[in-house]
This record gives structure tokens, C-alpha cells and sequence, in this order.
């Protein structure tokens, strides 16, 4: 059974297949982390959607411990991963913004996101094992491009951030939500990890559901069958 667990913040793992998937590891300075860094010993790849310290997080760190782990980011990111921390090029998918990377019967694509970021551009990503696909928004404030991610990529979930103030707030992820049509459901993420993000999920879930759409309210260490 595909699951999805969130792990606190922007973390998200996606158990797929035969393939289990971080996407943004912030785990040891993240207050929400529900776990330890060795959690992510058996994992097989780390998505990066920019290089934010609660973003990039500990990547470095489950590389140097976890030796068949790979990071898929977009290569410039990946240029200064080599550069600044040693890591071998064997460690990296390349990709970019763009169609499909596959990876064993598992799918990825990286998105648009309009954010900031000290190397490379930021993104979003899309995840998908022929079954199910999710969209992982990654720090982004709201833009039009969301109806074409939800037009090419149909996904069933969405993971959006909503803490407002760096990315969007709950009503600007409603808006969001109404143009990606997520089939299953929104999970909003990135928010109440720190006071400067502090909202309440049940304004995001109420007007959500006001459009139309169902939105699942997590929390760290949830687990959730796709
Ligand atoms: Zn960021």
C-alpha cells in the first residue's frame, strides 16, 4: 500500500513501490521532527526542492551515513552539493524544471515555484508510482502556473505550505487547491513550526472545503494511506 508520512515542516515521506522517498529532510534543528536522523538510514532517495536550511536540512548528513541513498534536485543545486560538501556526482539524478525523471517503476518531476534560494532555482515536485501521484509544492507563494501543474500532472494529493509570511497563507492555498484540483486530497504543510509561521489549519481545511475539495490536517509523525 503506497503511504505518505509527514515527518514535520516541509518533510514528507513518500513509501512507494519498492522505493522510500524524503523530500526535504529538516529533521535534527526541525522542533516537529517526529524522528531521528538514523530513520532515514534505509532510504533510497532524498528530493531537494531548494537550498533553505529547513529544506536542504540534513541531506548532507544521510548521505555520509546512508551509502545508496541518491539526491534528485536540480543540477545546478547538485553542481554546489559537489562543490561545497564532496558529494560524488553517482550520489545525484540530474534534472530540472520539466517532463518525467524515472527512477525504477517510480516517476518524478520537478515544478515551478515562486520562492528564493541561494543556488539554483526553487521547485516543487511531483511524485508518482503509476497509481498515485503527489504534488509537493515546496516554498512557493501563489501563482497561476498551479492550474497547468494540476492540468499535465492530475495529481491526487497536494502538499501545500501554508504558514504564510515566506509561502502561502490558508487562503491563498484554498486558491491554490481550487486550480491544482487535487483528486483524493490537500495536505497542507510548512506552518506552526515556528511562531513567525503560526497559523490555524482549520481556516485552510474550511475554506477548502467551501470549494469543493476535501483537505486531510496532519500531524507530524501521521502516517497516511494513499
Ligand atoms: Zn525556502
Amino acid at each position: 500500500m503506497p503511504e505518505l508520512r509527514w515527518i514535520g515542516h516541509a518533510a514528507v515521506e513518500l513509501d512507494l513501490k519498492d522505493k522510500k522517498i524524503i523530500i526535504d529532510p529538516f529533521i535534527t534543528d526541525n522542533p516537529k521532527s517526529a524522528v531521528r536522523l538514523e530513520y532515514f538510514d534505509s532510504f533510497d532517495i532524498i528530493v531537494v526542492t531548494h537550498d533553505h536550511y529547513d529544506h536542504l536540512g540534513n541531506t548532507v548528513d544521510i548521505v555520509k551515513r546512508n551509502s545508496k541513498v541518491k539526491i534528485l534536485a536540480t543540477y545546478d543545486l547538485e553542481v554546489y552539493l559537489n562543490k561545497e560538501f564532496k558529494i560524488p556526482f553517482e550520489r545525484m539524478i540530474p534534472a530540472n524544471v520539466g517532463g518525467y525523471i524515472n527512477e525504477g517503476e517510480i516517476r518524478f518531476a520537478l515544478t515551478q515555484a515562486i520562492h528564493s534560494s541561494e543556488h539554483s532555482d526553487p521547485t516543487g515536485v511531483i511524485v508518482s508510482d503509476g497509481s498515485v501521484t503527489i504534488y509537493h509544492a515546496g516554498d512557493t507563494g501563489l501563482f497561476e502556473g498551479m492550474k497547468l501543474i494540476g492540468e499535465v500532472f492530475s495529481p491526487d494529493y497536494a502538499l501545500l505550505p501554508i504558514g504564510g509570511r515566506f509561502t502561502m497563507d490558508p487562503h491563498q492555498a484554498a486558491i491554490a487547491v481550487s486550480m491544482i484540483k487535487p483528486k483524493k486530497a490537500s495536505i497542507p504543510i510548512h506552518y506552526n513550526t515556528w511562531d513567525a509561521i503560526k497559523v490555524d489549519p482549520s481556516d485552510f481545511e474550511k475554506e477548502v472545503k467551501e470549494r469543493g475539495y476535501r483537505s486531510i490536517i496532519l500531524n507530524p509523525g501521521d502516517k497516511l494511506e494513499l
